[in-house]
């Protein structure tokens, strides 16, 4: 049983991107692994929410994750600021992390392009605060998209470098985690490639979103005149509907649809209503167990504290073994 961590940052309601690309794959690894699952508040501080925001993010956040699946009987589910052992280690690690290589990060490096007026210290030290997110448990495998692969980088550089520092074998050093297949990336309404929060509000279909809202937002995803000969390719803006169609819909009505295409007697809008449908019939499910968990705060309460509970076990084992390592002893 490896020992794996990972977590989502609360900034919103989860939508079908991140339902596939991660939560589908959390469900797995708790089967088979040792998981601790969080979520990422400290992290989120950095763009600055609203104190309202924030707990609202939370709470969503989680009531999601219990939605899609994630069962607190089988992995350790909390919340990240119930956890201040992973402060502390946050603070030691940042004493060996050096400005130069975190300042050359590619997403510290996008973010100060992208917003030049926040470039606050919490970014620079982003990726030691993933590392102690990691290393607080001893993990040694973290599941990681194309993009994290520089910030997993960074906690191997950080774990062997505390080895290393104090000549001990403590830290393991964390690996992806292997799906045994490609990761997936969901695309998005608007023809931008990727579903997401940040590309505006009709891209993203969320796990909350009612039937009435999933059939506007698909009927507006943008397409184009259609084909023009038999067989022909398909332009990423069509392939992108169909990949969307591929992750809800039955293989039979997949063919259907691409056989319609390849003869060129295709028409969107009822591609565009099966779609809508299709995803009506899978989301119904989440969305329901998300209306009554929100209503059930003493089962949020209960989840949270359990898991703040066991996470802070295995957080304080590593922070007193961590202490006694560099030489806080008591006399
Ligand atoms: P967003 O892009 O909405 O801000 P995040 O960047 O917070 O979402 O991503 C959280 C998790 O969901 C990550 O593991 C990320 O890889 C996954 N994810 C987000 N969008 C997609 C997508 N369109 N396809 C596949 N996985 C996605």
């Amino acid at each position: 049983m490896d020992i794996v961590v990972s977590g989502i940052r609360p900034t919103g309601n989860l939508h079908l991107g991140n339902y596939f690309g991660a939560l589908k794959n959390f469900i797995k690894m708790q089967e088979e692994n040792h998981c601790y699952f969080f979520i990422p508040d400290y992290h989120s501080l950095t763009t600055h929410p609203t104190p309202e925001d924030l707990h609202g993010n939370v709470k969503t956040v989680l009531i999601e994750y219990l939605a899609c699946g994630l069962d607190p009987e089988k992995s350790t589910l909390y919340i990240q600021s119930d956890v201040p052992e992973i402060i502390e280690l946050y603070l030691l690690l940042n004493m060996n992390a050096y400005v130069g290589e975190l300042e050359r990060c590619t997403s510290f490096k996008e973010k100060v392009r992208k917003q030049p007026d926040n470039v606050n210290a919490g970014l620079l030290t982003y990726p030691t605060l993933m590392a102690a997110d990691v290393m607080i448990h001893k993990a040694v495998k973290v599941p990681v998209g194309k993009d994290q692969e520089q910030n997993l980088e960074m906690m191997r550089t950080f774990a062997r470098r505390f080895n290393r520092m104090y000549k001990v074998d403590y830290f393991p050093i964390p690996a992806a985690y292997n799906f045994g297949q490609k990761l997936i990336k969901v695309p998005g309404l608007d023809g931008s490639g990727k579903m997401g929060k940040s590309e505006g509000m009709g891209n993203a279909i969320f796990l909350v979103d009612d039937p009435k809202v999933i059939r506007k937002k698909v009927m507006k995803a943008v397409t184009d005149n259609g084909p023009t000969a038999m067989n022909q390719d398909k332009p990423e803006v069509i392939e992108n509907l169909f990949t969307l169609l591929k992750t809800v819909s039955a293989p039979d009505t997949v063919d259907h649809f691409e056989n319609l295409y390849h003869k060129c007697e295709i028409r969107y809008g009822d591609l565009k209503k099966q779609l809508a449908e299709d995803i009506i019939k899978f989301a119904e499910p989440f969305r329901e167990r998300i209306l009554e968990l929100s209503a059930d705060n003493d089962y949020l309460r209960k989840v949270a504290t359990n898991g703040a509970e066991k996470a802070r076990e295995s957080a304080a084992k590593t922070i007193k073994e961590v202490r006694e390592i560099i030489g806080f002893r008591k006399f």
